[in-house]
This record gives C-alpha cells, sequence and structure tokens, in this order.
C-alpha cells in the first residue's frame, strides 16, 4: 500500500470548475491583479479570522517582511523569533534588512516564552513567535511580555489557517501575522500566494502601499516597497477553496487524533514521543510530527514501506551555512532542544484525502519496526 505525502493530484483531480471560473471571471474583465476577487478573498479571509483588515500578498514569506517594515524593523535591528523553523522566516527577517535572534523552543516545538525577556536588548526591534507545523504557541504570554518592553509581534502563522488557541485565530494576537497559501498548505491555490491579517489601521495602509512599490495612486511613490499582490487567479482558486476550509481542517486534526492515540500506547510511547497538545489550542497540522528514536532508520523502513515520511528539517536554521556565515554570527541563547528535536523529528502523512486503512498501515509500519525488532 502506498501512502503520499502530497495530496495535490487527487485535490485538485476535477480542476474544471475552477478553470470556468478563472475562464469566465478573466475574460469578464481581464483585471489580472487587483481584481475584485481579490478583494473577494481579503473579505473572506477577514470574516473568517475575525481580524480586522486582510490583504492578499505574492507568498507568506513577502508577507512577513513587508510586516516587519511596517512597524519599521530595518538595518541594525534584532527580531527574536526560532531556529526551529522553515527558513523563510529567517530569510523574511533578513529580507527587512535585520537579524534574527535565535531562542529556544518548548516540546511543542513553539518558541519558549521564558527565554525571550533575557534575549531582549537595545536592538530587539520585534517579536516574530511561529506556529510551527500549525501549532499554537503561547501567545498570551509572549504579547504580555512583548507589551512590557513596548514591541510589536509579528505571527509567522503561514502554516497556521484555521489554527487558534482560546477560541482566537493565529495572526490575531500581535499587531499582525502573515499566511501562506502555497500548494502544501492546508488552504492552497496554484501556486505562490499568501496574505496578512491585522487590527492595525496603520499597518493596513502601510501595507496597502508596501505590496505596490510604495505607489500613492499611479504616479507618486511614497516609499520603496515590492512587487508583493496576490494574482487574480489565485484569489479565484482560494475563493473556490473558502467554504472547504473548515472541513479540509477537522480532517487533518482527526486524522492527527488517530496518530496521537496510537503513539501515546503503553508499547509504541517508549520510542516515539507526542509533543504536548495545548488545552484550548486548536493545532491544523499543516505537518504532523512526532519525536522517534532511532529516526532514520524508521525513515528508511517506512519509505520501504511505500509510506512518504519525511524529515523538517534535519539541519535547524541556526546551523545552515548562511547562518553560520555571518559575520558577527547571530546572536542566540543556548539551542540544545532545537538541536535535540532535528536529530529525532519526523513527519508523517496526514492529509485530509488519506484512508482509515492508509492511516493504519502507517501506525502498523511503526509498531513493526519497533516491537516487531523487539519480538523477533
Ligand atoms: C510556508 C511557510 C513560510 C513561507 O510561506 P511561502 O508562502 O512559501 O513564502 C514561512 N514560514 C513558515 C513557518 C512556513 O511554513
Amino acid at each position: 500500500m502506498k501512502v503520499p505525502y502530497s495530496y495535490l493530484d487527487e485535490q485538485f483531480a476535477e480542476p474544471g470548475s475552477i478553470l470556468e471560473k478563472i475562464r469566465a471571471t478573466l475574460l469578464r474583465h481581464h483585471q489580472y491583479t487587483f481584481g475584485p476577487e481579490l478583494e473577494e478573498f481579503e473579505e473572506k479571509m477577514a470574516r473568517y479570522t475575525g481580524a480586522r483588515h486582510c490583504l492578499g500578498t505574492s507568498s507568506g514569506t513577502i508577507g512577513l517582511t513587508m510586516l516587519l517594515k511596517a512597524v519599521g524593523v530595518g538595518p541594525g535591528d534584532e527580531v527574536i523569533t526560532v531556529s526551529q523553523t522553515f527558513i523563510a522566516t529567517i530569510g523574511s527577517i533578513v529580507a527587512a534588512g535585520a537579524r534574527p535572534y535565535y531562542v529556544d523552543v518548548l516540546d511543542d516545538f513553539t518558541i519558549d516564552p521564558k527565554l525571550i525577556e533575557d534575549a531582549i536588548t537595545e536592538k530587539t526591534r520585534a517579536i516574530m513567535p511561529v506556529w510551527y507545523s500549525g501549532s499554537p504557541p503561547q501567545m498570551k504570554e509572549i504579547v504580555e511580555i512583548a507589551g512590557r518592553h513596548s514591541l510589536p509581534v509579528i505571527e509567522d502563522s503561514c502554516c497556521a489557517i484555521s489554527a487558534k488557541i482560546g477560541g482566537k485565530h493565529a495572526g490575531t494576537f500581535g499587531v499582525a501575522g502573515a499566511f501562506s497559501v502555497h500548494p502544501l498548505k492546508n488552504l492552497n491555490v496554484w501556486g505562490d500566494g499568501g496574505f496578512i491579517v491585522t487590527n492595525s489601521q496603520e499597518v493596513y495602509e502601510k501595507i496597502l502601499l508596501l505590496r505596490n512599490h510604495g505607489l500613492k495612486g499611479r504616479d507618486e511613490v511614497e516609499l520603496y516597497g515590492f512587487n508583493g499582490r496576490l494574482d487574480t487567479i489565485q484569489a479565484i482558486v482560494g475563493n473556490h477553496l473558502y467554504p472547504r476550509i473548515d472541513e479540509i481542517t477537522d480532517r487533518r486534526i482527526a486524522n492527527a487524533a488517530v496518530y496521537d492515540r496510537a503513539f501515546s500506547s503503553p508499547g509504541l510511547a517508549r520510542f516515539i514521543t507526542v509533543p504536548p497538545r495545548r488545552e484550548g489550542g486548536r493545532h491544523v497540522y499543516h505537518m504532523y510530527m512526532v519525536l522517534a528514536a532511532d529516526r532514520d532508520r524508521l525513515l528508511a523502513h517506512l519509505i520501504e514501506a511505500g509510506i512518504e515520511a519525511k524529515v523538517h528539517y534535519p539541519i535547524p536554521n541556526h546551523l545552515q551555512k548562511a547562518s553560520l556565515e555571518q559575520d558577527p554570527p547571530f546572536g542566540r541563547t543556548g539551542l540544545s532542544k532545537t538541536e535535540a528535536q532535528c536529530r529525532s523529528l519526523i513527519s508523517l502523512p496526514v492529509h485530509q484525502h488519506l484512508s482509515d486503512e492508509q492511516i493504519n498501515h502507517v501506525i502498523e509500519a511503526v509498531g513493526e519496526f519497533y516491537l516487531g525488532r523487539e519480538r523477533g
């Protein structure tokens, strides 16, 4: 039995209705950027997340970069964040002209709030927690600390559409949050794309400028910006999928719950560590990640069994060449937990198109690796 990691062939197996919408819309107005469908998408995502404003962006990464610039982050500044994240978090900080300051994570792979306060210096200009793999960070504590130091919180909620803590959506705790609708995220379009949400009128107005070359109207440049818009075509795909966000996400959450139960059983809990799931949190499992003993051999065993397991990511950001070559090196406090996690993290297929049989096959293959070996 094959258990693929990607599901795009199934999700978009019948693209006819989307293509028809694109055809009908574009034949009508030919607004390939800034079409009315973009506004529709922005209204939908603002309503969905409960944020006052939403603006489509050309990617999650550019959304983060523009937000950092919008709150005044620039050369000489430091942004406190984690090393335990996708490279884009760090890339967005560097693209804004600033430097990341890495702090360690909790057992659930999100930033350890207790370490933030000690990392704050006169250079700190913002804090960027990551909803890593769709898991909620301790936002209440983080926002409190930031408030004490008058620092803006920019949420990397790029893989956390529909994720919440205490009933409140990702991206709405800090000044703003950036999301991605890249094909592998839980709401996905047919290429790169993203959006930002914010309750701040000031940030909203800055992003309006920043994402369109800093242009006010057609001819006047207020400040230097980006080409950071979401294409009309991608907004059409996003609008088409919008009614299914909850259903898709709930399916992934249900799949993860089956894994959690199986891996917490007395036999497997000796080998697999399921990260703590925060009470009142809605973890959306952009990735289903656990810590596994003898990870690399488990990975090989699963691949042998037709299961497309993956490692996200074997090398943490602070040990990447690009980071190591900085002079002076990026600041950091002890990252022992991040490094230990990177040695044993494994990601299992968790997408909404998996059948019960496929999920059972994964669980059986994991059991066979650890317990079959023991018996034999
Ligand atoms: C996907 C992702 C990004 C980047 O989003 P893009 O749309 O691909 O630019 C940033 N941060 C995290 C945590 C992500 O998962």
